[in-house]
């Protein structure tokens, strides 16, 4: 195999908001920010903290912890993910609204960033815990969510059907059915063709500019894919369809190497019915350490945060890397990459067709009218091809990476619009 052993080391995981900060800070530099706007758009506007009661199976009440955070709501209302973690902090909230601002502006659909999340762990809860959990969340929520003000949307641990108990809440209490109150819900209430989708195609419309771009062939190219849920599995099938050759994949229990070539259909198929990817037939086993060092042309990190750092962006050997994930790559990392000319796809480009579907969806619900899934997915195309080259342009005319680009469109789109709306009152 040929992959290169990097030693493991207990790297600290930075805390999500001061990579945010940092991230931003960049960009406001490069584009000579005025420090009154700086100060504005470096602080979330409203940060909610709840604590709420949920009778438990043995009959005992535990009080949860959650928020729902806006950090800025200057091109439209609020838009970002409900996860559920024992890990969530204010902090990560935070951090993830602030890249959700960005990821709306870069893609240039009229909504600022927000985020949620409840501390809990939903592996250990029932569905009936999960759902009482849900709705209890959105009563205490709802003093800022609403389909003109604040829409939330799945992430970690929450899927379509929390969406349905999140949109039934709403509509409960405001005695109408409210579908635009949240985006990722089920077809049979106002979801969306295409949304399941949607991110690993955003991100494969980006991979194919990219690919333009540097010259590479997509046909025969070697795809590396860390992660094989929604985003992940959804980018491998995507790319083979293009002619590529996935030869490494991996999900929580290990990765998968194949220099011949993975099928993600039956990879798919046998991921189902065992749990995992690991052991699938004519592969080899390796570690997710491992298989980001994979020699390959592409490697589409697909998991979690704080996958790539200073110990082993040397050791990546991809011409591309495409964040489908949110934040696997720390600002060292960035440094190193684009020292080393590594393509980097940033996260907030790379996995913007979610968000662009869910608009979509919102759209769709406000006008009772539901558009074919081959109109999503060419609205999606525009949209990403566009936004990619317009971080192109910012890139080559500043001469810097791709993520600090892409930063400096977006955060100079949140800042235009506040200077033209004015400081209230
Ligand atoms: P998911 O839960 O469907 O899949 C995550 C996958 O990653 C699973 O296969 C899991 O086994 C694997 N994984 C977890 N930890 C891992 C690790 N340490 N090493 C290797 N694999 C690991 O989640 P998803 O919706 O596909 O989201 C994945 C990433 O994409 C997240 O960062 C998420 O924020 C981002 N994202 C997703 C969407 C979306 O629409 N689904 C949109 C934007 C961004």
């Amino acid at each position: 195999m040929v992959a290169t052993k990097s030693v493991v080391i207990d790297h600290t995981q930075r805390d999500p908001w001061s990579v945010a900060l940092e991230q931003f800070g960049i960009a406001a530099d490069k584009l000579h920010l005025d420090p009154n706007m700086r100060a504005i758009l470096a602080e979330c506007q409203r940060e909610l903290t709840v604590h709420f009661p949920v009778r438990m199976a043995d009959g005992v009440v535990k009080v949860f912890t959650g928020y729902r955070v806006q950090h800025n709501t200057t091109r439209g209302p609020g838009k970002g993910g409900i996860r559920y973690h024992p890990s969530v902090s204010l902090g990560e909230v935070k951090a993830l609204a602030m890249w959700m601002t960005w990821k709306c502006a870069v893609v240039g659909i009229p909504y600022g960033g927000a985020k949620g999340g409840v501390v809990c762990d939903p592996k250990t809860m029932s569905q009936q815990q999960l759902e009482t959990l849900t709705r209890r969340y959105t009563t205490e929520i709802e003093l800022l969510i609403g389909p003109d003000r604040d829409i939330p949307a799945p992430d970690v641990n929450t899927n379509a059907q929390t969406m349905a108990w999140i949109m039934d809440t709403y509509s409960m209490h405001h005695g109408y059915t409210a579908l635009a109150v949240v985006t990722g819900k089920p077809l049979s209430i106002g979801g969306s063709e295409g949304r399941n989708e949607a991110t690993a195609r955003g991100a494969v419309y980006t991979i194919i500019e990219a690919s333009k771009h540097l010259g590479i062939d997509l046909e025969g190219s070697r795809v590396v894919v860390q992660g094989y849920g929604n985003a992940g599995s959804f980018s491998a099938k995507l790319m083979a369809e293009l002619g590529a050759r996935v030869v490494g994949v991996s999900d929580t229990s290990g990765g998968i190497y194949s220099p011949k070539g993975i099928d993600p259909m039956r990879v798919d198929a046998y991921k189902r019915e065992t749990g995992s990817v690991t052991g699938f037939p004519g592969t080899e086993k390796l570690s997710n350490a491992e298989l980001l060092e994979l020699d390959c042309d592409i490697l589409i990190p697909a998991a979690i945060e704080n996958q790539i750092g200073e110990h082993n962006a040397p050791l990546i050997k991809a011409k591309i890397v495409a964040e489908a994930a949110n934040g696997p790559t720390s600002p060292e990392a960035d440094r190193i990459l684009f020292d080393r000319g590594v393509f980097l796809i940033p996260d907030i480009l790379c996995n913007a067709g979610g968000v662009t579907v869910s608009y979509f969806e919102w759209v769709q619900d406000l006008q009772n009218l539901f558009w074919r899934e081959a109109t999503i997915n060419a609205r999606l195309k525009e949209v990403m091809v566009k936004s990619f080259n317009d971080v192109l342009d910012m890139q080559k005319k500043n001469k810097v990476d791709m993520r600090t680009a892409a930063y400096m469109v977006a955060v100079a789109r949140v800042a235009e619009a506040t200077l033209t709306r004015g400081i209230y009152p």
